[in-house]
């Protein structure tokens, strides 16, 4: 086994990104830090395989955290922008790809009867936020601890100290007033939403992850989501899924048609950029149309429905579309969990490993949790040591004990059998 550690080259690159790059990374969790590392550079990808800066190949289970259900340099993904770039890479204008690509989303999720493309899950989730407020003419939002919405000022809230209290920013910079009007509640908790309509007049929207996967992977609790509808519907707020990891991943249409629930407005983004910047939210006409230049919801972006992002986008809808591979994957993915457990419990460690679609969570504790709050310490520093195990073996897992795991077509059997090698392996 290779050294449990990042490679000469990529502590080099760092030390350099370092000089440059405030923390040497743009995205924190990309430093390793809660790994107690120091981060892998990477150079290239192939299918389920990353090669870092040192010549190390991986297994990926990150899939640029979930982006890339085809796997990495999907050829029909690198032809279809290579193409486009000889056309031009972005107009700041409309072009017929955009409608084709919201067509296509729209067959698969028929609740975004509109829609309309950012650059990033954070963009359209905050605008689908103002959306909901000027649609409602309410403030106050619902969120649950542990789903992640992106980095918008009202999303970065932690929870009170019960209902009595308002949210508190999760971050430096965030103005108390801005989280103000965020109500963070237990996920899976439907009483707790229950006693919030009953206390606050003033919800514009209730935001949740349907499965959640910012927090390990969580499924919703028989009938959670659902009871959400009902009470939105009730209390006049709108029900916004986040389906920027499950959309196209736990089912074609995502979480609202695996379990048959439909909110007003569903965020996306991840698998139908194929890898490039893309976020997309979109809901019923009567809303959507509140979206500047038709309504008073001001909304804009440079780069939004990029040529790129849609020439990539396209290749993997069309593929979705005439053939949706998410009911074998999730098979595979079933198996696969099923013998990582088998795997764990062999060694006396305690472990559950549920798993929702293609999307899966490893947390070394005995019961799954059901919210944030039941994930124990233990996991935490279990999962650090798995962490470096797991590099150390050639398989590249999240840097982070809060993050789900992702198979993509590209995963081959054998692959798999040498990843569950690797878990043998460990403690
Ligand atoms: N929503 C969810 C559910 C996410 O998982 C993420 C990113 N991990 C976001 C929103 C934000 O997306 P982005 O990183 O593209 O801004």
């Amino acid at each position: 086994m290779r050294s449990a550690a990042a490679g000469p080259i990529s502590a080099q690159e760092f030390t350099r990104s370092r000089d440059v790059i405030a923390g040497g990374v743009n995205s924190p969790v990309r430093a390793f830090k809660a790994m107690g590392g120091t981060p892998i550079f990477f150079k290239k990808g192939k299918g389920a395989v990353v090669t870092d800066v040192d010549g190390r190949r991986y297994i990926d289970f990150c899939m640029s955290w979930g982006a890339l259900l085809f796997g990495h340099a999907d050829p029909a993904v690198a032809r279809a922008v290579s193409a486009q770039s000889k056309l031009g890479t972005s107009f700041g204008a409309a072009t017929p790809q955009e409608t084709r690509v919201a067509e296509k989303i729209r067959r698969l999720v028929p609740s975004c009867e509109r829609l309309r493309f950012t650059s990033s899950g954070t963009e359209a989730a905050m605008s689908a936020i103002r959306l909901a407020r000027g649609a409602t003419g309410k403030a106050r939002i619902i969120k649950f601890e542990g789903c992640y919405h992106g980095h918008a000022d009202a999303l970065l809230v932690k929870a009170g100290s019960g209902l009595a209290t308002f949210g508190h920013p999760s971050s430096a910079g965030v103005p108390e007033l801005a989280a103000r009007h965020t109500l963070v509640l237990p996920f899976n908790d439907i009483t707790a939403v229950r006693r919030a309509f009953d206390r606050y007049a003033d919800i514009a929207c209730v935001a949740v992850e349907p499965v959640a996967g910012n927090m390990g992977v969580i499924p919703p609790a028989p009938g959670f989501l659902q009871e959400l509808r009902n009470l939105t519907q009730r209390n006049k707020a709108l029900l916004l899924f986040d389906e920027v990891i499950t959309g196209f991943r736990v089912a074609a249409g995502g979480a609202q048609e695996r379990f048959k629930v439909r909110p007003d407005l569903t965020v996306m983004g991840k698998i139908i950029g194929g890898g490039l910047p893309m976020g997309v939210f979109g809901g019923p006409e009567k809303v959507m149309r509140l979206l500047a230049p038709d309504g008073p919801v001001y909304q804009a972006g440079t780069l939004s429905g990029n040529p790129l992002a849609m020439a990539a986008g396209l290749s993997v809808l069309d593929r979705i579309l005439t053939a949706p591979p998410q009911k074998k994957l999730e098979a595979r993915t079933a198996r696969f969990a099923a013998a990582l457990r088998a795997a764990f419990a062999k060694k006396g460690i305690q472990a559950s490993v549920p798993a929702v679609g293609s999307m899966f969570g490893v947390f070394f504790q005995p019961q799954a949790p059901a919210n944030f709050a039941e994930i124990t310490p233990e996991h935490v520093a279990a999962y650090k040591k798995f962490f470096w195990h797991m590099i150390g073996s050639g398989v590249y897992v999240p840097p982070s004990a809060y993050e789900a795991f992702f198979l993509s077509t590209a995963h081959t059997d054998a692959q798999l059998e040498k990843v569950l090698q690797s878990v043998r392996s460990f403690g």
